[in-house]
């Protein structure tokens, strides 16, 4: 047996926890049916060694990482876990301590979140490690929340703190880096969304960049007040000593936290999330400071290019 089989046989199976629709990894594809009344929600995400983590990241850390940045997609359309494929380059064959604490990893996830792993790719690459997961959600017909659904006058809401993970490119603090290899996907908020949200993402670029993104599809402006931004303790203190500019965290990207568009009567279903600003008519992202004054935006987040 080739060494390929034998790490997918070895390793990859015990991801499927021996559900029939992986159909123990022996079949060229799964088979996986939806709900009756309910749809597929389908999102990938791709990281890539020295791009979207360090290039000496333990297994453990990559796998955590890779699995919720994708969960947290379906969070933010407000769907339920169903399956993933995981789809894997390995620059040279990988060490079995290696494979065992990734699988490992990635099992507690799937257990903690509800979801199993269906199938995927094991191939070599002439570059670093590449790692690539589809996650596959369902929702009642109709239900899944979009980015272009905000109405003038709804609440923006945030869930979480801003600007923790940003935070880990230059602190090595156990806290900044827990905040950027171990994201807490919302999926708990999925059902008071689907009742009452009007619009979601999930921060990946930037909290001002994708804020703008629901801006473009609603086809309104955003207008915030920076002293309600949420920032964790560590963050704060960062910031007071000054080696980091608030603004900074507002565009660091990474928080995989959501930003809601709630109906103001609404707000209350959302306890744990925090009011940040409201939608209004108009186009873009205006940020008022405590004065009130308008604070002029640098930049609003990450992009590859
Ligand atoms: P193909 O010959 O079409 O490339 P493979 O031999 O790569 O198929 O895959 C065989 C089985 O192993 C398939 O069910 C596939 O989904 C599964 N598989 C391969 N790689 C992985 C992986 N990294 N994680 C989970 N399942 C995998
Ligand atoms: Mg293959």
């Amino acid at each position: 047996m080739g060494r390929e089989f034998s790490i997918i046989e070895r390793y990859f199976k015990r991801l499927t926890q021996d559900r029939v629709e992986a159909g123990g990894l022996a079949d060229d594809a799964a088979i996986l049916s939806v709900p009756e009344g309910e749809e597929l929600v389908v999102s990938s995400d791709t990281l890539n060694a020295g791009v979207h983590f360090p290039i000496d990241a333990a297994a453990g850390d990559i796998a955590h990482r890779a699995l919720r940045v994708n969960l947290s997609d379906l969070a933010a359309m407000g769907a339920q876990p169903l399956a993933y494929q995981l789809n894997i380059a390995f620059p040279e064959p990988p060490e079995e301590v290696w494979l065992e604490e990734f699988t490992q990893s990635l099992l507690a996830d799937q257990i903690a979140f509800d979801i199993f792993c269906s199938g995927g790719d094991t191939t070599r690459t002439q570059g670093p490690l590449s790692l690539s997961i589809t996650v596959m959600g369902t929702v009642p017909k109709g239900k899944a929340i979009r980015r272009s659904g905000a109405q003038a006058g709804d609440v923006i809401m945030v869930t979480g703190c801003i600007g923790d993970a940003y935070l880990a490119l230059s602190h090595s603090d156990e806290y900044f880096q827990a905040r950027f290899y171990t994201p807490s996907p919302r999926l708990d908020l999925c059902r008071p969304m689907r009742r009452h949200a009007h619009a979601a993402i999930d921060i990946s670029d930037g909290l001002i960049a994708d804020i703008e993104h629901i801006c473009e599809a609603s086809g309104l402006q955003a207008r915030i007040n920076l002293s309600n931004i949420p920032l964790s303790d560590p963050a704060r203190a960062v910031i007071g000593r000054g080696e980091v500019d608030v603004m900074d965290l507002l565009s660091g990207g990474d928080d995989y936290e959501l930003v809601l568009a709630v109906p103001e009567a609404a707000v209350d279903y959302f306890s744990d999330a925090h009011t940040i600003g409201y939608f209004t008519q108009g186009h873009g992202v205006i940020l008022s400071g405590e004065d009130g004054e308008d604070v002029k935006l640098k930049k609003s987040g990450w992009q590859h290019f």
